[in-house]
């Protein structure tokens, strides 16, 4: 019987290191790759669509017009509405944090904010009733790329507040000539497209109606190849996917490679949502996001009873794996399970570039991509194939908290969803 080898991971992982953004083009082309190479082996899988909101942005400018003139370069904020096509004209002010004494009297003005643009913070700007924004984005000390940036669902009941990102070095400009005066211009079209999620499945001989789900997400943040987040993890997915084929488990193993996991675990959420009555059946998710970089550090971040973790200590350990474990939620895309009280673990390796340009294939190692699959592929026939399922269904107190405040930071605190 073949094994888990990393050659073949990275010569995957090749194929699909490219911009993949949730909804376009490059991810249902990703999608299509990854339900050939399953076919390659004799799986068959399947796409299941799901529709997420998006923008074109047709105008994003900024003009200093007070005291001193000159225009910068921005990115428009998805989904924040549109202002007048002549621009909207009023004050600046910077607002750092967007804290309660920053906002002090922004209302109709245009605030000038550090990184960063949570749902709470979102909800500051609402209710401090600016009139458009300005996001700081990237370091000081080189020229980032523009960040291209979208609110989500959750931002919407707070209203539109027309926004565009800007560099950092153009931010500080900005602050120590003291722009006092601005013309901000934003147009988009606002519509929505298709996700896609690929999913896989492979009955199980035993216990057919016990399901044991292994996820990664495969879209990218923009101009990111997404080698390290999520290429590495979908290809290690693909490996187990493989394992699997060739010695049919006990259980049913479900594959899933979910889109749009960048923009929010869109395709996790949609997927949970799309199969709800069906969820019983779902015993455990095996997530895997992040991995396969010459440098780094193994991390596990279990969701799960206690008992588990111990369990994955003890493995590491004997398998000679340098493995760090932590009891909590990753944000992730085992997440919209736990929320159904379904329990997860979560293997990761930390340290390559995410999140930006620099997350490349340069930064991934086969041998790294074999060493994390093959402890993870251990760890799944254990599991999978256990006369009794090891894991009860169930979350423990500290991670159920922990779940509640990532999902009241991610919706906020007075919304049922
Ligand atoms: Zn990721």
């Amino acid at each position: 019987m073949g094994k888990i080898c990393g050659k073949r991971a990275y010569a995957l992982l090749e194929r699909i290191a490219y911009e993949r953004l949730g909804g376009s083009p490059e991810e249902a082309q990703a999608a299509q790759t990854l339900l050939d190479e399953l076919a390659s082996f004799g799986l068959q899988g399947h796409i299941e669509i799901f529709p997420i909101p998006t923008s074109t942005i047709q105008v994003a400018k900024l003009e200093v017009l007070e005291p001193y003139q000159a225009e910068y370069e921005v990115a428009g904020y998805g989904l924040t509405g549109n202002t007048d096509a002549e621009g909207l004209v009023a004050d600046l002010v910077y607002a750092e944090g967007a804290g309660e004494v920053n906002l002090l009297g922004t209302a109709g003005k245009i605030v000038l904010i550090n990184e960063g643009l949570p749902l709470e913070k979102y909800e500051k700007l609402a209710k401090a009733q600016v009139a458009g924004f300005i996001s700081i984005g990237g370091r000081l000390w080189e020229r980032e790329d523009l960040p291209r940036r979208s609110i989500r669902e959750p931002y919407f009941k707070h209203g539109k507040i027309p926004g565009v990102s800007i560099r950092a070095a153009d931010a500080l400009e900005m602050v120590q000539k003291g722009a006092s005066k601005v013309r901000l211009t934003l147009q988009q079209d606002e519509c929505e497209v298709d996700s896609r999620n690929v999913i896989a499945e492979i009955k199980g001989t035993r216990y057919p109606e016990e399901v044991v789900v292994f996820a990664a997400h495969y879209d990218s943040v923009p101009y990111s190849a997404g080698a390290n987040d999520n290429g590495a993890g979908s290809v290690i997915l693909m490996e187990l996917a493989r394992q699997f084929a060739q010695q049919p488990p006990l259980r049913t193993v479900r594959f899933c490679w979910f889109g749009s996991e960048e923009l929010g675990l869109l395709g996790s959420f949609a997927y949970v949502k799309q199969h709800e009555a069906e969820l019983d059946s779902i015993k455990f998710v095996i997530n895997v996001d992040v991995a396969g970089g010459y440098l780094g550090q193994n991390v596990t971040f279990v969701m799960a009873p206690d008992a588990l973790k111990g369990y994955v200590e003890i493995l590491a350990k004997q398998e000679g794996l340098e493995m760090g474990i932590r009891h909590d939620v990753y944000s992730s895309d085992a997440i919209p399970f736990a929320e159904k009280g379904i329990p997860g673990i979560n293997f990761c390796r930390f340290g390559a570039p995410i999140h930006n340009r620099h997350d490349q294939l340069e930064y991934i190692s086969p041998a790294r991509l074999e060493e994390l699959a093959s402890f993870v592929w251990l760890f799944s026939e254990k599991t999978v194939n256990a006369t009794v399922f090891p894991v009860a269904r169930e979350l423990p107190d500290n991670v159920k908290k922990s779940l509640q405040k990532y999902l009241e930071a991610r919706r906020g605190k007075d919304t049922s969803k």
